[in-house]
This record gives C-alpha cells, structure tokens and sequence, in this order.
C-alpha cells in the first residue's frame, strides 16, 4: 500500500496508532470542558477545508458531548510551500454562531496566519466561547502568536503529507503523517 509515495516521503512522524491515541485523549479533554453541553446548544466544531476534514471526523467521534459541523474554506499557499500572509475566506460559515460555543478544528498550525485571521473573524460573530483544536503544530515557523486550546502533535519544521493535509492536493488519504523529502517539493 501507498508504494508510490516511498520515494516522496522522508519519514514517517506519526503513525496511524499514535494519532488515533492521541485523538481519542483529545476528544476526552474536550468532553470534560464541554461537559454539560445539550442537544439544541451543541458544541459547533468548524472544520477548516479540505485539510482538517480526516481530523475532525475521528475527533468528532471520540467527544462524548452533543456538536454540530459547520466548515470555513480560506485560501491555501497554492502550489507553495510558504505561507503568502495574505488570508482570504473562500467559504464562510452557514450558521449564526453569535452566543454558542465555537471548537475550530485545524489540520496544522504553521506561521498562525491563517488561524489569527480566522479567529478574528469568528469573533467578530460574538460566539459565546471560542476555542481551537490543531492535530499539528509547527511551532519554529510561527509569526504570529495564537492560542491553541488542545494540541495534538508538535513537529519539527519538514513539510508534511497525510491524514488529511496534502501537497498539491495529493497524500490527503496517507493514514499516517510524513515528512516529505525536501527535494519532492523544492525545499531546502
Ligand atoms: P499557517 O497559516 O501558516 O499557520 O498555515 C495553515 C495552513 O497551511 C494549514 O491549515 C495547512 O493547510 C497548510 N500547511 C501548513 N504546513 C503544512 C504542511 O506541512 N503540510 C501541508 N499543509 C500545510
């Protein structure tokens, strides 16, 4: 399985057991601070497309409280590897979160542009708590400081496939996370 992507791939950093461990102790953490929550004010969980979307369907799974879906789409780096700076929403959310809780779900926070962006535009929706869950964070290639509620993983700055986040579109079904070879995607 996936022998095409041996060659692309530098190695593997999570593998399919240790991601789902640490997501099922993610959606406990989250049970226990949302504990209480009803059917009728449910916990929205906004997935940001396409790359949290393997994330946010198991973590869903393992939170014990009732949630809705919701997705924001912004705009990705293209064909780059580097963030741009600039932030554009390409889908908004369908329903009012004004007055509900908020869980954003993040594949990976990388420089936190798009995330800062993100989360003050939510907040200008006046929801009545606000808070972010991120499978991976890349925390040397931060330049903006964000809060990140319930972290998965922190990984060392390599450009990563699977579980969801691509490259180019591609690797989204990989059931682990790897670094690519810098070489495949014109690193350094
Ligand atoms: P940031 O705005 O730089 O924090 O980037 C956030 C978005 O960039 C993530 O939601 C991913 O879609 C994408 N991204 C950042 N690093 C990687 C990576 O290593 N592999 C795949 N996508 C990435």
């Amino acid at each position: 399985m996936h022998e095409q992507w041996q060659a692309l791939i530098e190695r593997v950093l999570l593998t399919p057991e240790q991601i789902a461990r640490r997501v099922a102790e993610m959606g406990r953490e989250i049970t226990r601070v949302y504990a209480g929550k009803r059917i009728g004010d449910e916990l929205i969980c906004v997935g940001i497309l396409k790359g949290a979307v393997v994330f946010l369907a198991d973590l869903a799974r393992a939170i014990e409280v009732p949630v809705t879906f919701d997705f924001m789409a912004t705009s990705s780096y293209g064909a780059s590897t580097e963030h741009s700076g600039v932030v554009r929403i390409l889908k908004d959310l369908e329903h009012d979160v004004a007055g509900r809780d908020v869980l954003v779900v993040e594949d990976i926070i990388d420089s936190g542009l798009t995330l800062q962006y993100l989360l003050q535009h939510l907040e200008s929706r006046r929801p009545r708590s606000l808070r972010v869950a991120a499978l991976l964070d890349k925390p040397e290639r931060r330049r903006v400081e964000v809060p990140i509620d319930f972290k998965g993983f922190e990984i060392p700055d390599a450009f990563v496939v699977g579980y969801g986040l691509d490259w180019n579109e591609r690797g989204r079904n990989l059931p682990f996370v790897a670094a690519l070879r810098p070489e495949a995607y014109g690193g350094a």
